[in-house]
């Protein structure tokens, strides 16, 4: 596998980028949000959000579009209003810069995400130089990450799915739809909860 692959993907949230931020975004400030404009404790907000979110599900796309849940929610704020409050809190994790570092001259490195492309460039901003390539498989495609949307970026790339490694920490998203699709998948499991041969805890235990 090693000497075939020529590109390294990877995904950005929970993989690059902490959750910290997204979860300040729709667990705090769209809760938030709704318990003042309809009088509702936060704690009741928050259960009402999350069972809102819930109905949709993560295999949705509109789970993923900010201002579908502004609609939803009948909000008078913005995205930009709202990425623009917490944009200082996104970082990278520690792990981030040297695996990048050591990588970038060996492989193509590129970008795959569920997230749309507003939040993306936001996100990447201090490692944008690293990849040469960045899918945001909802904006682009329309899709959330499938074997097909696998597929579509190594047409796009012109490469076979035997050349792709993505890396990523959602084990359905990240493993299962790359691998299906041909590709080569590595999951990443910061809470180290499982073992085996594709599972690694720490972007440092990368044998590439
Ligand atoms: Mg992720």
């Amino acid at each position: 596998m090693k000497e075939r692959v020529t590109v390294v993907s990877f995904d950005v949230d929970g993989t690059l980028v902490p959750m910290e931020f997204n979860n300040l975004v729709w667990m705090e400030e769209l809760p938030a949000l709704i318990a003042e404009k309809r009088g509702m404790s936060l704690e009741d907000a928050r259960i009402y959000t999350i069972s809102e979110y819930e109905k949709v599900g993560e295999g949705d796309l509109r789970w993923y579009e900010m201002n579908h849940w502004i609609d939803h929610f009948d909000l008078d704020t913005t995205f930009e209003t709202i990425l623009s409050k917490y944009e200082s809190r996104i970082k990278t994790f520690p792990d981030v810069m040297p695996t990048l570092e050591k990588l970038e001259n060996r492989y193509t490195l590129i970008l795959t995400t569920a997230m749309p492309r507003e939040f993306l460039e936001v996100k990447i901003r201090t490692i944008k130089q690293f990849f040469q390539f960045d899918f945001s498989v909802i904006s682009d495609f329309k899709q959330v990450k499938t074997p097909e949307s696998y597929l579509t970026i190594c047409e796009r790339l012109n490469i076979s799915p035997s050349e792709l490694l993505h890396i990523g920490d959602h084990w359905e998203f990240d493993y299962v739809a790359p691998r299906e699709a041909g590709a080569n998948a590595i999951f990443l499991d910061r809470q180290r909860k499982r073992v085996g041969d594709f599972v690694i805890h720490d972007l440092e235990e990368l044998e590439l």
